[in-house]
């Protein structure tokens, strides 16, 4: 999944990318794409049984996306089969005033998973230089000292035993439009249609540039970002994943040695 990762310096500019692509899996299409979710659902949850036996680290998953990018679908997807007691998903919206009465990563430094467990963001402490900084909640001066802010916090988390791993699924703006237009034809979509996405969808440039130097200037070795083609929903289910499965891997976790000598037990 390194194709997808962003080296920390890079400059990243998502006009160039190709949301549509499915390189990665190349010979599967959406039904035969199946059986494999369902293999890695399986990984996924063997793996997420180490990191809770293990118990000295945690994960930390950031999603982001445009309105309609698949944040929920990805979550309801890849966790399938994983124990829900294991993962905490957590959605940020707009603050609340007591979330607003404080420092914009104080709602998020509480909702970081404990030990052994993993924690989904489903939008994010990157909100405060998205949708902040495109709609000029706060001023340029306060929100671009945020990605300095943002690289040492996650920093921090990393070094106490954290590994992060930040996913943007990268939906084109024309299959927003179709997703948007169902929101609104299917009685059955109804209710997740926000007429503030409509608004967002109008800025769809300044966002852009909002996410490539939210990307660019936050994607280092600790927390990497990972842009993922996010038009084929199968496409990024598997993507993100893989990714999520090669992260854990990687974290050297073990099944901790038995407390007791087993070797004398014996259950009459
Ligand atoms: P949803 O994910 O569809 O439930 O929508 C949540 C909304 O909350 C989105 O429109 C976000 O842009 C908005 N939101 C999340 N975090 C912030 C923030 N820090 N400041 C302002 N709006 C936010
Ligand atoms: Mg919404």
């Amino acid at each position: 999944m390194e194709l997808y990762r962003i080296t920390p310096g890079s400059i990243v500019d998502l006009s160039r990318t190709n949301p549509g692509e499915k390189v990665a899996f190349d010979h599967l299409t959406k039904s035969s794409s199946k059986k494999m979710l369902a293999t890695m659902n399986r990984e996924l949850s063997e793996l997420q049984r180490l990191l809770w036996s293990d118990g000295d680290q945690a994960l930390l998953v950031v999603l982001q996306a445009m309105d309609t990018g698949g944040k929920d679908g990805t979550i309801r997807k890849v966790f399938s089969g994983v124990n829900p007691q294991g993962v905490d998903v957590y959605g940020f919206g707009v603050p609340g005033p007591h979330e607003a009465a404080h420092d914009y990563l104080w709602r998020i430094h509480m909702r970081t998973p404990a030990k052994g467990r993993i924690g989904v963001f489903n939008r994010s402490h990157y909100e405060d230089v998205l949708v902040v900084r495109v709609n000029d909640l706060v001023p340029e001066s306060v929100w671009s000292k945020r990605y300095k802010q943002i690289r040492d916090f996650e920093e921090m988390l990393c070094d106490e035993g954290t590994t992060i791993v930040k996913i943007m699924l990268n939906v084109s703006k024309e299959e927003q439009k179709e997703r948007l237009q169902a929101r609104v034809d299917d009685p059955s979509k109804n209710y997740k249609f926000d007429p503030s996405d409509l608004s967002s969808r109008e800025k769809w440039e300044d966002y852009m540039v909002a996410y490539d130097d939210a990307i660019s200037l936050t994607s280092t070795v600790d927390a990497p970002w990972y842009i993922v083609p996010a038009d084929r929903k199968w496409y990024r289910n598997l993507v993100v994943s893989q990714i999520l499965i090669d992260t854990i891997r990687g974290m050297d976790l073990a099944y901790p040695e038995p407390e007791f000598d087993l070797a004398h037990i014996a259950i009459e």
